[in-house]
């Protein structure tokens, strides 16, 4: 049986202030939750969250890092910062690094392996465009992305990486998939990792859906059999419909 897993995806918002309040708002509605929860703020405001946040059920993640350990690297931030500061997992691979920052399956295939080897738990996020979809290309895409992705990551990691559907027509948009599409495109994405590595394997992974996920869609695209949580965006800056949607996952 896999527990469910949401996340908060802040992206490039908050203040310092509203992130630590947003943070201590999300941690107070907790109780009683039996599914794991992790919120990600702008990498400025990850150690005081963390701070906040220490000992307590609510998780870190970063948004994205950098493969390398360390160096000549202006700008970016290597899995062991992250790791510094408290965060137990990092997005990485998410569509507005792929489609604004031109990062390609090959970068975020290291970028998983260096998270991984530095004790970060990934979220691998894999999706198609619009164009894609209405092309019919949607599971060609989404399983190019998860095997390039999880290239050279040992079978003995894979239960620390969750994957994230998020269709790019979906995120941010207000359209969301259906949750026909949702569990089509997880149930593939299932069959991807069992020929990589075992049915059983497979089976214990969770796929979160990502892509306009709401309190008002949340529970029935969490109900489906494939749907193993959620990754958030713009719901997961008001502590109130974030917490919904935590509440609504199975
Ligand atoms: C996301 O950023 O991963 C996301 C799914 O955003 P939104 O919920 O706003 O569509």
């Amino acid at each position: 049986m896999r527990k469910s897993f949401v996340a908060g995806n802040w992206k490039m918002n908050t203040t310092a202030q509203e992130a630590l309040n947003l943070a201590r708002g999300v941690a107070a509605g907790l109780g009683g939750v039996a599914c794991d929860v992790a919120v990600c703020p702008p990498f400025v405001y990850l150690d005081a969250v963390a701070r906040t946040l220490k000992g307590g059920p609510l998780a870190v993640g970063g948004q994205n890092m950098y493969f390398e350990g360390k160096g000549a690297f202006t700008g970016e931030i290597s899995a062991a910062m992250l790791k510094d500061v408290g965060c137990r997992y990092v997005i990485l691979g998410h569509s507005e690094r792929r489609h604004i920052f031109g990062e390609q399956d090959a970068l975020i295939n290291a970028k998983v392996k260096a998270a991984l080897a530095a004790g970060l738990d990934p979220i691998l996020c894999v999706g198609e465009t619009l164009s894609e979809r209405d092309g019919n290309q949607t599971l060609g895409v989404v399983e190019r992305q998860t095997r390039e992705g999880l290239q050279g990551v040992a079978a003995d990691a894979l239960p620390r990486v969750t994957l994230a559907y998020e269709p790019v027509w979906a995120i941010g948009t207000g359209r969301n998939a259906t949750p026909a599409q949702a569990q089509e495109v997880h149930a593939e994405i299932r069959k991807v990792l069992a020929a990589l590595y075992g049915r059983n394997a497979a089976d214990a992974v969770r796929i979160q859906y990502g892509g306009s996920v709401k309190p008002e869609n949340a529970s029935e695209i969490l109900a489906q059999p494939d749907v193993d949580g959620a990754l958030v965006g713009g719901a997961a800056l008001k502590a109130d419909s974030f917490l919904a949607i935590v509440k609504a996952a199975k």
